[in-house]
């Protein structure tokens, strides 16, 4: 047994395909030439994960408007926006540089999904030789569509909380059937949900356990089997190399975070200034059985957010640290975060969203590195 690593998905997307998303939302190419690019990115994308020795790949999520935006929209400026939905939805996030992300607003029902991710993985699993992971959209995110505090005429809250939860299972069912390995559940909302900002009123509504309690009613409809593979990942936000929620403390999401009867947990953590605190929480909260899995704590060890590469070294002795507070059985290593979840994001500390690809495989191998370090030093 070795540790196990793997990403939590994005990666930016190339100048080259964020300048045909542009032209595309300006009208100025057709959808078949955006798909060219898209398909062009994910191929290196594939290529290029796979080179870094990585066990588990993902095609960078080069297609997805954004990680949750994808089942709602072709581009982030809401071309080909699904039915029932108006651009002008509540604010998502805050980012502490100032910059704001905002969702859709549902006007009435159903609520479906136009795209789920297995779409896009069924593009993409031809392109590699390596198993593959997908990534999906928490039902927690997705309840935001839903006015905060009005009713929508003829649909009701819990009308759309049973839909939304039949399309977030099928987004995973569909993703595992396609051939995905691994399927990680985005739940950048969880810490956010503390944050108590006065500009983003959801996130003073204490919504936390009414978060946890729907995407349980989507993980709990899975076998014990189906969730040893199914994750949720959980970071302080990741957008234009800033964050939105890093000044939640932990402590204030963990307890309820590993009530969630997933198998595994992507923690972004090589960012977090105090880690022992963290680890700590950890060992105390994660279960080694909830409901007939154990849950792996997969540590971040890799922060997309800051161009400088971390050593193999720096890896393996975060991972060794880990250990001390969390059973070596349950460890896994990933990324704080995607590399890009918004599909326009120009990575400016790192110059270009090119040079931020590049540096992303360079972090991603030293990933592997490191973690094959520590299994050795752990004696796994
Ligand atoms: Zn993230």
């Amino acid at each position: 047994m070795t540790i196990p690593t793997e990403p939590v998905g994005s990666l930016p997307r190339p100048t080259k395909l964020q300048e045909a998303i542009a032209a595309y939302d300006a009208g100025d190419i057709e959808f078949a030439q955006l798909t060219e690019q898209q398909d062009a990115a994910c191929r290196d994308s594939i290529e290029r994960m796979e080179a870094t020795g990585s066990p588990i790949v993902s095609d960078g999520e080069q297609r997805a408007s954004s990680f949750a935006t994808y089942p709602l929209a072709d581009t982030l400026a809401g071309a080909g926006l699904a039915d029932n939905l108006a651009g002008d939805g509540q604010y998502f996030a805050i980012f502490d540089d100032g910059h704001h992300r905002q969702l859709p607003r549902l006007t009435g029902g159903p609520f479906r999904y136009k795209t789920f991710a297995a779409d896009y993985l069924e593009k993409s699993l031809p392109m590699a030789t390596k198993p593959m992971k997908q990534a999906v959209i928490a039902p927690s995110m997705l309840a935001l569509l839903y006015p905060l505090d009005d009713e929508i005429d003829g649909y009701s809250r819990e009308q759309f909380l049973d839909d939304l939860c039949d399309e977030c299972e099928k987004d995973i069912r569909k993703a595992f059937g396609a051939g995905a390995v691994r399927v990680s559940i985005d739940f950048t909302e969880g810490r956010l949900a503390n944050k108590n900002d006065p500009r983003n009123p959801w996130t003073g509504r204490h919504m936390l356990d009414q978060f946890i309690e729907l995407n349980n009613r989507v993980i709990d409809r899975f076998s014990p089997e189906e969730r040893a593979n199914i994750g949720i990942h959980t970071c302080p936000g990741g957008d234009c190399d800033s964050v939105h929620s890093a000044d939640v403390d932990y402590a204030e999401l963990l307890p309820s975070m590993f009530k969630m009867n997933a198998g595994y947990f992507l923690m972004q953590l090589a960012s977090e200034a105090d880690k022992d605190h963290v680890y700590q929480l950890v060992g105390e909260h994660s279960r080694d059985d909830a409901n007939g899995v154990p849950q792996v704590a997969f540590v971040g060890v890799i922060n997309p957010l800051n161009p400088r590469v971390e050593t193999p070294e720096e890896v393996r002795d975060a991972l060794v640290r880990a250990s001390n507070f969390i059973p070596k059985e349950r460890l896994g290593s990933t990324d704080d975060c995607g590399f890009s979840p918004f599909s326009i994001d120009v990575k400016p500390k790192h110059g270009s969203p090119d040079a931020a690809r590049d540096i992303a495989f360079e972090k991603i191998t030293n990933r592997v590195q490191g973690t094959a370090m520590a299994s050795e030093e752990l004696g796994l």
